[in-house]
């Protein structure tokens, strides 16, 4: 994309030029049209265009998600709050939400695709295609290898299950019970939600603990200080005088 001094400029008139981006227009001198692209609306669109995937395309304003050339008199803000952009908008988000799916590849570009991290691939950024993508046997399988050491899962010598460390309890080993487990088992989810509770802004890590089977520690980086990974030693720890003053 050019962003030069005339990117959203385009003739309109022997005497005035046309902002596409912000429906103005503006005296055809440079002065002017300096001044113009320079001013904080004239960014603040580039911006909004920018997150909200829409285009400068032969001299008009095309919105990718929608599908269409924005009306003259639409502006950029005013689309955005539309009612066919906020629906694509809450669709993407829902779809895509836990799933490793880049979307500014699509926003910020002239291209059609989104990018899946755990696939590392391009997938055309249609709801469509979106929703058969997040659902294919391939991208859960991909899901669950990302989320296995963020969440304490590990194989075990028999092939039928897996082991989660954070629960003490075994699964069956198929994609969707390991994924079931992760997002719907109440010890699991309490377990992780009073962690974060407690390390919250207070720099002690879990990942390494998740990460390894036999480590039994959590990490405080700011103390640099190895602390049992249980609640009651946590709390203690978080707590503590030489923490609370130890800023970093
Ligand atoms: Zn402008
Ligand atoms: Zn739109
Ligand atoms: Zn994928
Ligand atoms: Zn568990
Ligand atoms: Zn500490």
């Amino acid at each position: 994309m050019k962003k030069g001094v005339l990117y959203g400029i385009v003739a309109s008139s022997k005497t005035r030029v046309r902002c596409v981006f912000c429906r103005v227009h503006i005296p055809k001198a440079n002065k002017c049209i300096e001044q113009h692209t320079n001013g904080a609306k004239h960014k603040d669109n580039i911006i909004l265009m920018t997150e909200n995937g829409m285009i400068f395309r032969d001299d008009e304003l095309y919105c990718k998600p929608c599908k269409r050339v924005m009306d003259e008199e639409e502006s950029v803000s005013k689309h955005i709050d539309s009612e066919s952009h906020a629906n694509w908008q809450a669709a993407i988000e829902d779809l895509t939400d836990g799933e490793y799916i880049q979307l500014e590849p699509y926003l910020t570009s002239e291209k059609e695709e989104a990018f899946c991290e755990v696939c590392k691939k391009d997938i055309n950024c249609s709801l469509q295609v979106i929703e058969s993508h997040v659902n294919s046997i391939v991208h859960r399988g991909n899901i669950l290898e990302k989320l296995k050491p963020l969440n304490g899962i590990f194989a075990v010598d028999n092939d039928e299950e897996v082991y989660c460390k954070v629960c003490d309890a075994y699964v069956d080993n198929t994609v969707q019970t390991i994924l079931e487990h992760i997002d719907d088992d109440e010890e699991h989810i309490e377990w992780f939600a009073e962690m974060e509770d407690l390390i919250e802004e207070q720099d002690v890590s879990l990942e390494r603990y998740l990460a390894n089977e036999n480590e039994v520690n959590v990490y405080c980086k700011r103390c640099d200080l190895e602390i049992i990974c249980d609640i009651q030693s946590i709390e203690n720890h978080v707590h503590s005088e030489s923490h609370l003053n130890n800023l970093g």
